[in-house]
């Protein structure tokens, strides 16, 4: 039985909802929905995950306020969302994080970066940080081979472990087996609808976002952030086998893969993740929950940062801003990869689970 406020008026939303069903066609939670008549704890968490905030539901509907129901789809999925989170971080006493999220970002990314030029002030002195260095393993001159390496391979650890802790938790928090999360089928149908971003074109005509006319610019803007995070992504593995493996530092020239996939997505992350903050700043904020501001602007906030500073030091990195560049960078890197377990970023591992639970539910149901 629904035991929190949140859980409960989702349940009361849903419940008119399914008597309504007048918005069946908007999304996936819809048809979810309509294939239950109660819905417990579980169900109402997978449903509130696989919502994407379009707001589509809100600006059609009849029971929204001024009605007496009061009916706000999205800010009570938004809402339970948010709780969900809270729920399945481990460890648990983590779970303040979600509370005054965008704050324990700025914390924790300001002290990366005074961490971060520390051990280059430590390590290094200030006539080599403001120098010019040019050629292969020009930035170990400026941060020791070790200091970089070995930090951030800790980091990415971190990164996986815990997301991956935390789908295994999801999926079970919203009752499913484990062995269905390997599903073929349903991955399949489920990356194809999250590299297609498939439920923001909202049937076609786009979110009700920023306000309510209907618009693609929001699933643009994701498309930018989502593809420009993983060419970033593609880049630093290729430099890491260079490194690595092949015994080639970097800098790497131009034309290389590192510098061509990283010049292109950080590229698409800088202008996807500013025109997603620019719609923020503009949204009709009602159909939302303002206990996620902070975290959706922090997270969108550290991948402008990353970005930015990234294709500066490219552009700079034959200059003497080279050494400060470089150290700022690995600094906003680091408070990236260490708040992202416990940030805005586990939407994107929890939507992904639900549209598997989603793909195997509609499969099922077409058996039938
Ligand atoms: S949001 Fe409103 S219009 Fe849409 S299905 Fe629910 S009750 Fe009906
Ligand atoms: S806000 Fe959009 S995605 Fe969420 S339930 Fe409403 S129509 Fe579906």
């Amino acid at each position: 039985m629904p035991s929190t406020d949140c859980l409960k008026e989702a349940q009361r939303v849903m419940t008119v909802c399914n008597a309504c069903r007048y918005c069946e066609g908007f999304c996936a939670v819809f048809p979810a929905m309509e294939l239950r008549r109660t819905f417990s704890a579980p169900d109402l968490k997978y449903l509130a995950n696989l919502c994407h905030n379009c707001r589509g539901c809100y600006y059609a509907c009849q029971y929204a306020p001024p009605h007496e129901f009061a009916l706000n789809v999205p800010k009570t999925l938004a809402e339970l969302r948010l709780e969900t989170y809270r729920e399945i971080i481990r460890p648990g006493f983590l779970a303040g994080l979600f509370r005054h999220n965008g704050l324990a970002v700025f914390l924790i990314t300001v002290l990366s970066q005074a961490v971060v030029l520390l051990l280059v002030f430590v390590f290094k002195t200030p006539s080599v940080i403001l120098s010019t260095h040019i050629g292969e393993n020009a930035f170990y001159q400026v941060i020791p081979y070790r200091l970089m390496v070995i930090p951030f391979s800790a980091l990415a650890i971190h990164i996986l472990a815990n997301l991956l802790i935390g789908s295994l938790s999801f999926w079970r928090a919203t009752g499913g087996q484990l062995s269905e999360l390997a599903d073929p089928r349903a991955n399949l149908r489920a990356i194809s609808e999250a590299l297609r971003l498939k439920y923001l074109d909202g049937g076609g005509y786009g979110c009700n976002y920023p306000d309510d006319r209907f618009s693609m610019v929001r699933r643009w803007f994701h498309h930018l952030v989502f593809y420009g995070f993983m060419l970033c992504l593609a880049s630093t593995t290729i430099a890491a086998i260079y490194d690595h493996f092949l015994n080639w530092g970097a800098p790497y020239p131009l034309w290389s893969w590192p510098v061509m996939l990283g010049t292109v997505g950080g590229s698409a992350l800088l202008v996807g993740t500013a025109g997603l903050l620019y719609l923020k700043r503009r949204m009709d904020t009602v159909p939302a929950t303002p206990r996620a501001f902070g975290m959706d602007i922090g997270f969108l906030l550290l991948l402008f940062l990353t970005s930015l500073t990234g294709l500066l030091l490219l552009f700079l990195r034959e200059t003497p801003a080279m050494g400060i560049l470089l150290a700022v960078h690995l600094g906003v890197v680091a408070g990236l990869f260490i708040t992202m377990p416990y940030g805005k970023f586990v939407h994107a591992v929890y939507r992904y689970a639900a549209l598997i639970r989603n793909a195997i539910e509609q499969a099922r149901e077409k058996t039938e």
